[in-house]
């Protein structure tokens, strides 16, 4: 399909909108991007770049300059916080390793603050001459032979041959409740301690069986000439925020301390913001010409940590779909066969797999404790799990063909 003066209007200046606007407008799509901020601005702190989210923004001609800003991250590694008992008293030291996952090869990902992405990726959608319309809040869309979003206050935008929900997991289009899971975390970005005691290439965890998590995760610099800096997130039931915020400060350094003494420094400098998380996915395809991508599509909890790598792959898939198709709808169905599978397949791993890392259950941790941890060890499981956390099981990259993006 010849994608010049294609009308596309995509609701969500986030990951996924912002990728996808710059590829359509780059092949002359007239894009205009619509989201309820009052200016264009990130949400959170920071995650890793997978090579599947990498392979995207080098043929976006962005790898370069996320690796100038961002950290190679070459391991992941999780331990009990006391080798595997949680008894008062006893917490603090470094217990058994219960995750290992190193990258294949020399492949590694980039962890990255998330502004240092939203940067380049709205001023890459600028320059290929996406327009936005800020403080524009979606209520719905209008359908129709050509579909239409319906705006707050009663307002609607002209109508496009294409409509592109990217607005996350709380997007109002056809809204079903989303299942908000019982564990959520508390995430800030903090400034990388230079001089130890983390290694400046790995995702770091510390657990207590899966009532308890903390991480600390190098990613890089916002902007030239900015320090490096650390995110650090404290796992968190959300019934408990409340309590968490009556017991202060001090009582939450404590509680840091005791499982993992290394990282209560950051706490103590920690701004700290509370994510919930919610697990959904929903029909992909919500009206004739109006599709959905990223969270919007598919929601979950970042243990996988793959959300911001997948709405970039629903970017690019459905992009290359439009260019290798005669009408919207046939692309819609030729990117659904694209990404689905491997959709379906994170999505599921995703639900089975956050409770052995974020639930009460005593049983789960206990397996992931035993089990996890030297299975992870053996070549052929290892093999499997680091594709699994790169992002790469099922190839979704090769599923797609990137060649002509
Ligand atoms: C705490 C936390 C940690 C995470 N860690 C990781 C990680 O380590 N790795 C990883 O890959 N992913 C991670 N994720 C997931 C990742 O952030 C998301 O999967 C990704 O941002 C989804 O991108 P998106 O474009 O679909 O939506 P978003 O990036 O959420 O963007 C949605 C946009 O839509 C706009 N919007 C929402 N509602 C409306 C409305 N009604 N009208 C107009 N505009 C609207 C918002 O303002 C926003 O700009 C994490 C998420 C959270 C919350």
């Amino acid at each position: 399909m010849k994608l010049e003066g294609l009308d596309v209007a995509i609701a969500g200046a986030g990951i996924g909108g912002l990728s996808l606007a710059t590829m359509l407008a780059r092949r002359g799509a007239k894009v205009v991007i619509y989201d309820q901020m009052a200016a264009p601005q990130p949400i959170g702190s920071g995650f890793v770049l997978q090579p599947t989210g990498l392979a995207i923004l080098e043929k976006m001609g962005l790898h370069d300059a996320i690796a100038a800003r961002g950290q190679v991250i070459t391991r992941m590694h999780g331990a009990l916080a006391t080798g595997g008992s949680s008894k008062q008293g006893q917490m603090g030291k470094s217990g058994k390793t219960v995750l290992e996952i190193s990258y294949p090869g020399d492949g590694h990902g980039i962890a990255v603050q998330r502004v240092a992405l939203f940067d380049l990726l709205l001023s890459s959608a600028i320059s290929a001459g996406v327009r936005f319309e800020t403080g524009a809040r979606v209520t719905g869309i209008i359908e129709g032979g050509r579909p239409a979003l319906a705006l707050d206050g009663g307002r609607a935008t002209p109508s496009a041959d294409l409509v592109v929900d990217a607005m996350g997991a709380s997007s109002p289009i056809g809204h079903v409740p989303a299942r908000e899971l019982g564990y959520g975390a508390l995430w800030a970005t903090v400034p990388w301690p230079e001089n130890g005691p983390f290694h400046p290439h790995e995702l770091e965890q510390r657990y207590e069986r899966a009532s308890h998590m903390a991480g600390v995760l190098p990613v890089g610099t916002a902007r030239d000439g900015a320090a490096p800096m650390a995110t650090f997130f404290w796992s968190l039931r959300n019934r408990d925020i409340e309590e968490w915020r009556k017991a202060g400060r001090e009582a939450w350094i404590e509680r840091v301390a005791a499982l993992w003494p290394e990282a209560a420094p950051l706490a103590q400098i920690a701004e700290p913001v509370h994510a919930r998380y919610r697990h959904h996915t929903r029909k992909p395809v919500a009206g004739r010409g109006v599709i959905r991508i990223g969270d919007a599509w598919h929601a979950t909890s970042p243990q996988l940590g793959q959300g911001a790598n997948m709405a970039m792959i629903d970017a690019a898939s459905l992009l290359l779909a439009l260019t290798r198709t005669t009408s919207v709808e046939e692309a819609f169905a030729l990117h659904l066969r694209q990404r689905a599978p491997h959709v379906w397949l994170y999505q599921t791993l995703s639900l089975v797999l956050t409770p052995f890392y974020q639930s009460d259950s005593r049983i789960l941790p206990a397996m992931r404790d035993i089990a996890i941890g030297p299975t992870t060890r053996m070549p052929f499981v290892r093999q499997l799990v680091s594709r699994l956390v790169t992002g790469d099981f099922m190839s979704p990259i090769k599923r797609i063909g990137l060649d002509d993006l």
